[in-house]
């Protein structure tokens, strides 16, 4: 029976994605939730509903179809329902299981720590999941941005990110120096903040897991487990620890370790074998620098993917269109990485690459690989040609500065000049 709904109205001829067995099952035309969200969210968000919808027809001539319904959260949810983020949303989306996502405001002091936080916690969408690669042509600070192409899970519920923590003076703070040192003999000057560092072997496990399995899925050769573990042994060298368990427990057909590689394979990589690898996250800073291309998919704790993702995206110049994805056991909320920009709001003037291609990556998760593929041709096709928005305009020579929906329309004029391969 279908899910009632008080405010929203699904498409009739939409179908939802389901599990079944472990996976998911996509039909022919899903419906999938979108939240356009505040600021800048609605103008880019109805670009990259355009370019992604162009590019299924395109790609599969008419036969796959996305039934869009729109959910909401933010500014248009306080309108409509009184509240910033209404149940029926997160109903919605646990329903049909992926949704596009808007930037969304977050509300300064009340209750909330920010709406997307509060998304990703109630929905348990433990994988950051993102991306970095390069555009060519877009401007970047280091001599070799093509050098890049890896993919990074970074853990979205734990660590010093878990939000436990006590004031400095705070009668908490006081109680918990005081069993420190009664208990441990451990002293720790009056005058400090306390953190709280949670790694656990469930958490770690289920985002290596998962970053093993993308690997395998999408033909990676290696997964670097990305840690601090010769500093904090029992948090992140444990997350190395369960990282490498999970990967000889769960997929030793598929993995080999590093250490294999050169003992048995004589440093040459068999074909079907995904190395399984780790690094210093200090070092890990460098290498991707000085050795780039040797890395593909990484997995980290929370606090290392914070700053590495963004250090990466920097590099190939791309941190205002990173994609990205927060993705649980089956559901994934795909989302840019940027924020709402209210100064540009309505202008139809900022970039739509970062939502276009956090759509790329939600038609790669429900395993629409060709109207991904098109997407991006298109966009890369579209930025050589320098067409491109104020953004990439002003640090590129000869660009035409282009509006957000006409960057658009270039994009899916490019998709619908690609020649498709005729499957035989
Ligand atoms: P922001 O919205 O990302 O904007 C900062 C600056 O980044 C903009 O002024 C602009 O730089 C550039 N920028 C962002 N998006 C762009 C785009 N699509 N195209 C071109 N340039 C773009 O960050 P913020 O001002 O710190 O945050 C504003 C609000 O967004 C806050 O309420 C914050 O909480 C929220 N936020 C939400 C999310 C989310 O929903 N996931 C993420 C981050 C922030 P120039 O002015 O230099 O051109």
């Amino acid at each position: 029976m279908a899910m009632k709904f008080e405010k929203l109205e699904p498409p009739s001829d939409g179908k939802r994605i389901r599990v079944k067995k472990g996976k998911l099952i996509v039909p022919d035309n899903p419906i999938i939730p979108v939240i356009y969200g505040d600021g800048i969210g609605p103008e880019v968000v109805e670009v990259a509903i355009n370019v992604l919808s162009a590019a299924v027809d395109h790609a599969y001539q008419g036969n796959k179809k996305i039934k869009w319904l729109e959910v909401f959260a933010g500014n248009r949810a306080k309108e409509l329902y009184g509240e910033l983020l209404p149940e029926e949303t997160l109903k919605a989306i646990k329903h049909y299981c992926v949704a596009l996502k808007g930037p969304l405001t977050t509300p300064i002091g009340g209750g909330f720590r920010s709406l997307n936080v509060t998304l990703r916690q109630t929905l348990d969408l433990y994988a950051c999941v993102r991306p970095v690669y390069y555009l060519e042509g877009v401007p970047s600070p280091v001599k070799h941005p093509e050098k890049m192409n890896i993919v990074i899970f970074r853990e979205n519920t734990e660590d010093v990110y878990a939000g436990i923590e006590w004031k400095k003076d705070s009668e908490d703070a006081k109680k918990i120096i005081e069993f420190l040192y009664q208990e441990f003999g451990i002293r720790i000057r009056e005058d400090s903040g306390i953190g709280v560092k949670p790694i656990s072997e469930f958490g770690t496990k289920r985002l290596v897991r998962k970053a093993i399995q993308y690997a395998i899925d999408m033909r990676r050769k290696s997964v670097t487990l990305v840690h601090k573990g010769n500093i904090m042994k029992y948090t992140e060298g444990a997350f190395r620890d369960w990282g490498y368990e999970v990967a000889k427990d769960e997929f030793d057909d598929r993995i080999i370790t590093e250490q294999e590689l050169w003992e048995k394979y004589d440093g040459k990589q068999p074909e079907e074998k995904i190395v399984i690898k780790d690094r210093l996250a200090d070092n890990m800073f460098q290498q991707i620098l000085t050795r780039t291309e040797e890395y593909d998919v990484l997995a980290m704790p929370n606090l290392n993917g914070d700053y590495f993702s963004d250090a990466a995206a920097a590099q190939v110049g791309g941190l205002g269109v990173a994609p990205g994805g927060n993705i649980g056991d089956y559901i994934g909320i795909f989302e840019a990485t940027h924020g709402t920009a209210p100064k540009y709001a309505g202008l139809n003037k900022v970039n739509p690459i970062s939502i276009i291609l956090s759509g790329v990556m939600m038609l790669e998760y429900i395993g629409w690989n060709e109207a991904a593929k098109l997407i991006v041709k298109g966009i890369k096709k579209t930025v050589k040609q320098k067409l491109v928005t104020y953004d990439l305009a002003r640090q590129m020579k000869d660009a035409t500065e282009v509006k957000t929906a006409e960057f658009g329309n270039y994009v899916i004029k490019n998709i619908k000049e690609t020649k498709l391969f005729k499957r035989i």
